[in-house]
């Protein structure tokens, strides 16, 4: 497609006029680090980014969703009666999300969008999202994406995809939805006919700069329970303190808790982020816990992202390779070690002790 240069003191009359048509959200510093927020008028994204602490996944799985709500007033005729919370389906779009995130919603997607179950939530935030994606020029120490399916200038779940070249941003519409942001922007002049050169030479360095790589090749093939039941777990699981950092912090991952909030006679069902991480997630209603002990609890997240998915959908690991729990696990838990350790796991060379 038609790539569009935009000359940098053009850009931020351009994102101002998309707010017009779209509630927007980008990249926004807070203390130390980036989150993705909504820019009001005059509100710019910082584009000075790596990438932010949290996934922009909030936006289309909200950390509390209110679903339904409901009085328990029996004088009131719709006592009883869960009533639909009306949901913003407004265009919005967010500006600066890198590759990996955007690709996340579609790994996520294979959950939330089945044959059989299509999640109205989850569905209609998604699709009223137009996602510009920013290209990582200079990918974080932490970033493994290129061996996790995903890139640094991965066009994959991505409306519209921006370089940073310099003293202009070159700017190409992957779809129908990206054309009109960026329509609604203004931005209109054809990049120079070596932009596409350009972009190919800032890509091919950026995936060059990716120094950090997992195996997953035999994934696949391992045994499920011989992986399951491999001595490794409690080893990897020892400095873990159930924080749940890496669950919420992580773009793929989508555990939830749906309760009931009562406020007198009102009251509101949600949903909200949950983790595997916790002992109360799994905790059945009968007091038995399936995942009781912490070392089944960290199997889990891994299994689950790294043969599970991959057992189930055949489309690799779950997991887009953004680094975000490894750099922010308080005791340095690094799941590029757990990929390459279950990857490479032969239980007939295990040594376990007796
Ligand atoms: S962030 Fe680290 S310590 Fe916290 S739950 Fe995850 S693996 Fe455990
Ligand atoms: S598992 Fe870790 S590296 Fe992979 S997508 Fe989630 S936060 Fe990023």
């Amino acid at each position: 497609m038609k790539v569009i240069s935009i000359d940098k003191t053009e850009w931020a009359n351009g994102i101002e006029k998309t707010k017009s048509i779209y509630r927007l959200f980008g990249p926004v510093k807070e203390n130390t680090w980036h989150s993705f927020m909504p820019l009001g008028p005059g509100e710019q994204p910082d584009m000075a980014y790596g990438n932010s602490r949290l996934s922009p996944k909030f936006l289309v799985h909200p950390q509390t969703e209110p679903m339904f709500e409901y009085n328990l007033d029996e004088k009131q005729a719709d006592h009883h009666v869960l009533k639909e919370i009306p949901k913003d389906v407004s265009p919005k779009a967010i500006i600066g999300i890198r590759p990996c995130d955007a690709s996340a919603f579609l790994l996520v997607k294979r959950n939330f969008d089945t044959p059989t179950y299509k999640d109205p939530y989850w569905l209609t935030a998604y699709n009223s999202l137009t996602l510009i994606g920013y290209a990582c020029n200079q990918p974080c120490s932490t970033c493994f994406c290129t061996t996790a399916g995903c890139g640094p200038f991965h066009e994959e779940g991505l409306d519209a995809i921006l370089v940073d070249a310099g003293d202009r941003y070159l700017l190409k519409a992957l779809t129908e939805k990206g054309e009109a942001y960026i329509q609604s922007a203004g931005w209109a002049t054809s990049a120079p006919s070596d932009a596409d050169q350009s972009i190919e030479k800032l890509k091919s360095t950026a995936e060059k700069a990716i120094a950090s790589h997992v195996s997953t090749d035999k994934l696949r093939n391992q045994s499920t329970t011989q992986l399951y039941d491999a001595p490794f777990w409690e080893e990897i699981a020892f400095s873990c303190i159930n924080c749940g950092t890496c669950t919420y912090s992580c773009p793929t991952c989508w555990c939830f808790d749906i309760q009931d909030e009562n406020h007198g006679k009102c009251g509101v069902r949600m949903r909200n982020w949950d983790s595997c991480m916790y002992p109360l997630f799994s905790l059945h209603g009968t007091g038995h816990n399936p995942r009781g002990a912490k070392a089944h609890r960290v199997r889990q997240r891994f299994m689950h992202k790294l043969k599970y998915y991959v057992d189930k959908y055949d489309n690799g690991i779950q997991c887009v390779g953004c680094g975000r729990c490894i750099r922010l696990c308080p005791v340095n838990i690094d799941i590029r070690k757990v990929c390459n350790q279950m990857n490479s796991y032969d239980p007939a060379a295990c040594v376990c002790p007796v």
